[in-house]
């Protein structure tokens, strides 16, 4: 827990948030300003600001919920594919300095950039 952390207020419940999947040591849930239909967030419930300062086993956990979920939100939302990514440091255009991965699912022929486009 981090005080003024946005997303550990998420874990512990005092900020509300729709949850998708939930572990012992990961949390999954909507984000608030979706770039698709069904575009959740993957974070380690311990706060954790970087990829970097993440446990290996705690990152092992959260990818285990990425590969968990991608597919079911896909399927929820009728998608076609799903970019995946971190935005990791300020520089990647990380905002919440709280560990979290993007699952936006995609469409076909919905016009948006894949990863390897965002930094031209
Ligand atoms: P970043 O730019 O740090 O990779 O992404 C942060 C994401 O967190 C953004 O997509 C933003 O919409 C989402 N977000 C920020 N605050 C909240 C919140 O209070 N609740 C939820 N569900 N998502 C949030």
């Amino acid at each position: 827990m981090s005080d003024d952390c946005i997303f550990c207020s998420i874990v512990d419940g005092d900020i509300p948030a729709r949850t998708v999947h939930e572990t012992d040591d990961v949390l999954a849930f909507l984000d608030a300003n979706p770039l698709a239909p069904g575009h959740a967030l993957v974070i380690p419930k311990t706060h954790a600001e970087r990829l970097g300062d993440l446990d290996p086993d705690l990152a092992g956990a959260v990818f285990d919920a990425v590969a968990a979920i991608a597919p079911e939100i896909e399927a929820a939302v009728d998608a076609d594919g799903a970019n995946v990514g971190i935005n990791d440091g300020e520089a990647a255009g990380q905002e919440v300095p709280h560990v979290h991965v993007h699952v936006v699912p995609r469409f076909d022929g919905d016009g948006g950039a894949p990863i390897h486009a965002v930094a031209g």
